[in-house]
């Protein structure tokens, strides 16, 4: 792998770095991670190696299996991410203020660390905004959101300054910035070929344009986490001191399990502590995290709730038959469908939902329609579905046929909907007609032959 000789000569003198074993790194392969769903996870085929020291549950694996064969990461049980990048786990949980949290992670496309921030949060009383500003890929985090099942998220879909606009509203912004990439030369080689020191200059504007736009989002005391994946130090320790031009901070440290190779280094005006993650230190590839407190008076945004209408009693009834009895849900109907939030979803999308370009809240249980309710597929994936709902256990063959949208007749299969699950992993929906049943897996993630 040839390396841009800018950019080795950039890092000269940077904390942690060192060319020739920088450079080894580089030659040897990536290693492969999951990330587990803390209770969807069950029994997993997967080759696992070892844990990765920041995350609970976070796993190496000894080789990179074809994960879009494995019914099990359809059915949402883990989540194929960067080990470093866990490493978001640690100043979260440090750091998180007390209470019933408002998380916002605004660069959150495709989903691995708001995936990640889901498994951690209260799911009773938090909730997490997560935001993807280009639309494509604001599709693909929608999915991930669904496939982990976790109804305490917001998906929305709008430009940093929109979100600005919800002053003094977030405890904890996780900003994962887009960067000029170095961080994951290792993973994807093409990406060498769009590195130049005039991106990394245009990736610095860009953070401290989103950072600008953002930050009045965040209260008092409220957590900033910043993180790249790019080694140059415009993107990393000179954006922690620029922030000091925008806002007044308590600097955090960030500890980290003895001897796991994160490299301590700090802003060079404000002494801020920031941490870099090499591929020849960590197991892992290249990694840039700080994190700030807030420490400076904000505007409290206010709005009326829009009101909603009642949900009618008799629909109330139904929709206890599908969801989870001990789940602290709220129903929401808008036209046809039915949603499920948590009580503080439900609030954080009246208030806003004039502002914002929500794309979900909370769970989208199914669509009410002449016979009952059509169930969507985000309910087969969610932990709020009820335990007792009809399901038809397959085999990898049926998993398979079923994943690829083909019909498929498990023997016993009940009458009506049911769901598809493969080892006790849930898949989605079908319905037995008698004569056929129809697979109502969502067709734009049906399972191509080959695969990864
Ligand atoms: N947090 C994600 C994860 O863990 O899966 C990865 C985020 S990636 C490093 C940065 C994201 O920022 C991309 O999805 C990109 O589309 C988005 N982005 C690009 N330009 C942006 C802008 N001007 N404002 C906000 N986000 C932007």
């Amino acid at each position: 792998m040839q390396l841009p000789d800018a950019l080795l000569a950039s890092l000269q003198g940077l904390p942690g770095y060192h060319l020739a074993a920088f450079q080894q790194a580089h030659a040897a392969a990536a290693p492969v991670s999951v990330r587990l769903h803390p209770s969807k996870a069950g029994r997993l085929q997967l080759p696992l190696a070892g844990s990765v020291p920041w995350a609970q549950h976070g796993h190496y694996l000894q080789y990179r299996p074809s994960f879009a064969q494995d019914p099990a990461w359809h059915a949402g049980a883990y989540y194929v991410q960067e080990a470093s990048s866990m490493a978001i786990e640690q100043a979260f949980l440090q750091h998180r203020p007390s209470g019933p949290l408002r998380v916002l992670d605004l660069c959150a496309a495709p989903g691995g660390k708001t995936t990640h921030l889901l498994s951690l949060l209260n799911t009773e009383t938090d909730i997490l905004v997560t935001n993807e500003v280009i639309q494509s890929r604001a599709n693909i985090l929608l999915e991930n959101v669904l496939k982990w099942g976790i109804p305490a998220a917001i998906v929305t879909n709008n430009d940093p300054a929109d979100l600005g606009r919800l002053t003094g509203t977030f405890d904890v912004l996780l900003v994962d910035a887009p960067c000029s990439g170095s961080g994951l030369f290792r993973r994807d080689a093409e990406a060498i070929k769009e590195w130049s020191p005039a991106n990394v200059q245009l990736c610095s504007q860009r953070q401290q344009r989103i950072l600008a736009d953002v930050l009045p989002a965040l209260k008092e005391d409220g957590v900033l986490i910043y993180a790249t994946c790019s080694y140059s130090f415009e993107e990393d320790e000179h954006i922690a001191d620029w922030l000091y031009q925008l806002s007044n901070w308590e600097p955090l440290s960030i500890e980290f399990p003895s001897d796991s190779g994160p490299v301590l280094s700090s802003s060079p005006r404000q002494g801020h502590p920031c941490y870099r993650f090499y591929p020849h230190h960590v197991q892992g590839e290249g990694f840039f995290l700080a994190a700030f407190r807030k420490k400076q008076s904000a505007d409290t945004f206010r709005a009326k709730p829009a009101r909603a209408a009642g949900v009618p009693e008799p629909l109330r009834r139904e929709m206890s038959q599908w969801l989870l009895p001990s789940a602290p849900y709220q129903l929401y109907q808008h036209e046809q469908q039915l949603y499920a939030m948590p009580p503080a979803v439900i609030d954080f999308f009246q208030t806003t939902r004039q502002l914002l370009k929500v794309r979900r809240a909370g769970l989208l249980v199914g669509e009410w329609q002449r016979n009952g309710l059509q169930p969507d597929h985000a309910l087969a994936l969610s932990t709020w579905a009820h335990p007792d709902l009809p399901t038809s256990d397959v085999d990898d063959e049926l998993a398979r046929q079923y994943l690829r949208k083909e019909a498929i007749m498990p023997t016993g299969a009940a009458p009506g909907w049911s769901m598809v699950s493969w080892q006790g992993h849930r898949l989605g929906w079908m319905k037995n007609l008698g004569n056929r049943t129809n697979n109502y897996y969502p067709k734009e993630w049906r399972l191509r032959t080959g695969g990864d």
